[in-house]
């Protein structure tokens, strides 16, 4: 049971309730990206279980006939195990999701895992084209030549400025530098990736570029948003008939995440304490 300070970030501890949620997100015009709460395992049963529940996800996704998808973490389905546990788990998946017509999203996770994960995305793109996509981090300086071939693969990009601490080596280092980045990418996007774009964010800036690059280059795009945050934003946007999908983490590890929220932002915090000590 997830305490209803937590209830904001996270929509319940089962598939039952977060397909719920996907409904209730439905009736507002907006999809849900359903994300089961789970990652880092080094064994391949959990990995498994996992796999499984995602094939759950996307069928019931189909019989109650709702605007959803998924999106997994590698780790969560065995890329450290070993690429070919990862690869073969996530082919399972969209093979289940392609029979049903769900789209498949790969979150991405620290840049060690960056190229075995395109590797996979790829290679499953292109036995099922248009069935997946996959996160790119705009923090990262390979970026743009990671969407240099991505450009050439029928999947699709969900563009974010990047979730990990990454070292100086690999990534840029001040917010100024990945909010360029994260603007110069869009731009490529844009005018490459004719088949559409995901603006995964919540930075009015980077949804203001993505919106007067919609009407320069006419490529469509969605939003994609937390659940829990900007909510307001989201339902706006979506009432004012932009595509508008939230990301709907839900499950029994929900606590780790939970903090990760509270954390990264002063007002999440704020909304905490207000929530446990009832003002
Ligand atoms: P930030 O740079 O955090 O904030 C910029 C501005 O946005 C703020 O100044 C404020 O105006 C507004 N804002 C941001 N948060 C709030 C808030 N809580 N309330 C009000 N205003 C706010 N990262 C990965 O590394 N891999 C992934 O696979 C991945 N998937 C993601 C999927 C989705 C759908 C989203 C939305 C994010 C994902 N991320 C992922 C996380 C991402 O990389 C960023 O860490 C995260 O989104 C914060 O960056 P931001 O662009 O939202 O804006």
């Amino acid at each position: 049971m997830i305490p209803p300070i937590a209830s904001r970030f996270v929509a319940g501890t089962s598939a039952s309730g977060a397909l719920d949620h996907v409904s209730e997100c439905n009736e507002t015009d907006m999809g849900g990206i359903l994300n089961l709460l789970g990652e880092h395992y080094h064994d391949p049963e959990p990995a498994a279980e996992d796999a499984e529940e995602y094939c759950h996800l996307v069928s019931q996704l189909a019989t109650r006939d709702l605007n959803g998808c998924v999106s997994v973490k590698p780790s969560q389905i065995g890329i450290n195990v070993g690429s070919d546990v990862f690869t073969k788990n996530f082919e399972q998946i969209v093979e289940i999701a392609a029979a049903e017509d769900v789209f498949v999203w790969c979150d991405m996770e620290d840049h060690t895992t960056t190229d075995t994960t395109l590797d996979a995305v790829e290679a499953t793109a292109r036995d099922h084209p248009n069935g997946v996509g996959v996160a790119i981090q705009a923090n990262l300086t390979r970026t743009h030549d990671d969407l240099s071939r991505l450009a050439d693969i029928p999947a699709a990009v969900r563009l974010v400025k990047g979730a990990y601490d990454e070292p100086s080596s690999v990534a840029h280092d001040s917010k100024a530098a990945i909010d360029e980045a994260y603007q110069t990418h869009l731009e490529f996007l844009f005018r490459e990736f004719d088949q559409g774009v995901a603006v995964g964010s919540h930075d009015p800036a980077m949804l203001e570029t993505a919106v007067d690059l919609h009407k320069e280059y006419g490529t469509p795009f969605e939003i994609q948003m937390l659940m829990g945050v900007r909510e307001d934003a989201q339902r706006e946007l979506a009432a004012k008939g932009y595509e508008v999908n939230q990301y709907i983490p839900y499950g029994d590890k929900w606590m780790q995440y939970f903090y990760r929220r509270v954390r990264e932002r002063k007002e999440n915090a704020l909304f905490a304490l207000r929530a446990v000590v009832g003002v």
